[in-house]
């Protein structure tokens, strides 16, 4: 243990402060622990204990872990954000914020939103016909807003306008210029008035990873001429008294606030237009995008955001105060689809790391043979110099010596103990290279990557593609730490990989203060330990992008709440099984079942097996196939 170690050596490594939005942090022993807030003070939760408490009751890793109250706080904080910004401003109008269901549409996700959101009247937003049916299921507040989004056919439109007749607030947003003659002739059929809204595609240009959703070639919206028409349609139609509400959504995970600003300032404009035109709005639908800071730097990089929740709330409130009083307009109703910064940071993938591979190589491997070929002398030689000055001249060196005993090798001059020897020699050379770099002034640019050659892989019980596939498919950054032993300073650099048989299968990106590092700080792991790696603010999205590549199926998620002030699992749901994943893929598992049982039957009738023997395989077959899909040991 480096004595000049400290926890907060350990928050500033990892950032945990700077991401952590007060939510995570570590406790002074050294663990990670997430602050849960309840009735009073927040409840720090130690995620290690957590885990093991959830294992001695037979869950496996991997895991979520989704925090309930946390669902809770971030409702409340956008809710009080709104609130500081209209009395800040004056604001006259209502906020009520709608949740979009793509972006976590777990069950027990959208019963906690609606539940927890009730108090604010805090609604739905649906893109597809299933998410309208699990939003008309959940959410019954006559004063909370059914925001109708994405492609619509005639029984979407069906659907919507009878629960319209009962009662709810439901929007039929018309995204496409096709949408809105089906609109009103089923609306004419079923004589009912729809709430209708107009989605617009604005020309401000976005920024981030999502910044084709805006802007003129964005898929989805109406441009001016074709919002033009809509109007013309809706009064030929006498539908116009039905337009309420104006729509944009600029992208996910905006990071500049600036671009924020300037897209509500045309969006306002549009919508002075619209009322200009007479009809009757009220609602100002902002849509998603409001970031969340997952590398904790405070900038306008894309895992990041150069504002926080209430600067986004007073910037919204501002513009269209002004723009609305500009234009003689009472404050309209906002709206905002904010999905991401409601559910990202409640959901905590947990994995255990299974095994380690060393490069780095500090013991001095023993001296060749006398017998060994010349070449491996040659490679012993620069060994006996590296770490007294020239490192490029001993790293030049020693990379001609190893590619030649490789090739000395194919020619079959070299045996494979020699080659065995060169590597570890080689291995040994670079790591004596690497830290006496770290002390110069200049690097030259061949050695800059010596560190990341020794970077250790650390093996993870998970799968990239099921569990974090935005940071393998667009390079998202995610907070990654240990969840424990953080009072021991972290001298090993890991890469994660995953237990996929892919090289994509791996965390190989980590946020740091100013840059994006690729290495994780990891300690040495013991003999036997369940070294325990936490991946943070993965509520958003995740779960439901993810892919059954290698069949590695969905984790285990466990819901967890303060009940009397104490932590408390309130909801389990177990991982996919074998049998699942394979069911996914076509097979019928009692068909696989039959067909292995047929395969045991023919061994015991060419005496390959016993009948024992033939029980025991079947048995074998039949637990793996009710197994996880991850490694259970
Ligand atoms: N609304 C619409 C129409 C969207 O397409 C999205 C996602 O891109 C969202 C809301 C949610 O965005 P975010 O999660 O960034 O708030």
């Amino acid at each position: 243990m480096a004595e000049c170690w400290s926890i907060e050596d350990a928050r500033d490594l990892y950032g945990i402060h700077r991401w952590g939005a007060d939510y995570f942090d570590l406790n002074e022993e050294g663990d990670v622990v997430v602050n849960l807030p309840g009735e009073g003070d927040p409840e720090a939760v130690v995620l290690k204990e957590l885990i093991e408490n959830l294992r001695d009751r037979g869950r496996s890793l991997p895991l979520i872990l989704r925090f309930r109250n946390l669902l809770d706080s971030r409702i409340e904080a956008l809710n009080s954000s709104f609130r500081r910004a209209a009395e800040k401003h004056g604001y006259q109008g209502a906020y009520r914020g709608v949740y979009p269901i793509k972006v976590n549409q777990q069950q027990q996700v959208l019963e906690e939103i609606t539940a927890c959101g009730c108090r604010y009247h805090f609604g739905l937003e649906v893109g597809s016909r299933p998410e309208l049916l699990a939003a008309l299921a959940y959410m019954h507040d006559p004063e909370a807003l059914l925001i109708c989004n994405g492609y619509k056919d005639e029984a979407f439109i069906d659907l919507a306008l009878q629960a319209t007749r009962m009662g709810l607030q439901i929007i039929l947003v018309v995204e496409m210029p096709g949408e809105l003659p089906l609109i009103i002739n089923r609306a004419e059929a079923l004589g009912i008035r729809p709430h209708l809204g107009v989605r617009f595609r604005l020309s401000t240009k976005s920024e981030g990873l999502w910044a084709g959703s805006g802007g003129d070639r964005s898929t989805f919206g109406l441009n001016a001429t074709q919002l033009v028409d809509a109007v013309d349609l809706l009064k030929e139609n006498n539908y116009l008294d039905c337009l309420r509400l104006f729509h944009y959504h600029q992208g996910s995970q905006l990071p500049n606030i600036r671009a924020i600003r300037e897209a509500v300032l045309e969006a306002v404009r549009v919508y002075v237009a619209l009322a200009g035109e007479g009809a009757p709005m009220g609602l100002l639908d902002l849509g998603g995008g409001l970031a969340i800071d997952y590398d904790g730097s405070h900038t306008n990089s894309p895992s990041s955001c150069n504002y926080r929740m209430d600067e986004y709330a007073g910037t919204l409130v501002e513009v269209v105060k002004e723009s609305c009083e500009h234009a003689g307009l009472p404050h309209p109703t906002l709206i905002t689809e904010s999905g991401r910064a409601v559910v990202a940071p409640c959901s905590v993938l947990v994995f255990n790391i299974l095994d380690v591979a060393c490069f780095s190589h500090p013991e001095r491997p023993e001296a060749p043979d006398p017998d060994n070929h010349e070449v491996i002398h040659k490679l012993a030689e620069v060994c006996e110099r590296a770490g007294t000055g020239q490192p490029q001249e001993c790293y030049n060196e020693a990379l001609f010596y190893r590619d030649q005993v490789r090739a000395l090798f194919n020619h079959g001059q070299v045996s494979l103990r020699e080659r065995a020897l060169a590597e570890r020699t080689f291995w040994h050379i670079s790591t004596v290279l690497a830290t006496e770099i770290r002390e110069l002034p200049y690097v030259p640019e061949e050695l800059e990557q010596l560190e990341d050659q020794l970077t250790d892989f650390y093996y993870g019980n998970f799968s990239v593609f099921q569990s974090l596939p935005d940071h393998w498919a667009i390079d998202h950054l995610f907070p990654v730490m240990p969840l424990h032993r953080h009072l021991e300073e972290p001298t090993r650099r890991a890469i994660l990989a995953d237990l996929t048989c892919d090289s994509d299968g791996r965390i190989d990106r980590f946020a740091d203060r100013e840059t994006v590092r690729h290495h994780l700080p990891v300690h040495p792991k013991e003999p036997g330990e369940a070294y325990l790696i936490g991946v943070f603010l993965t509520g958003a999205y995740q779960e439901t992008l993810g892919d059954l590549h290698n069949l590695l199926g969905d984790p285990n998620v466990v819901s967890v709440g303060l009940e009397d002030g104490k932590p408390t699992v309130t909801h389990e749901v177990r991982g996919d099984s074998v049998a699942d994943v394979l069911s996914y893929v076509e097979y019928e598992p009692g068909k696989l079942e039959a067909r292995f049982l047929h395969f045991a039957d023919q061994a015991v009738a060419r005496g390959e097996i016993t009948a024992a023997q033939r029980t025991e395989a079947i048995a074998a077959f039949q637990s793996s196939l009710e197994g996880y899909t991850y490694f259970e040991g």
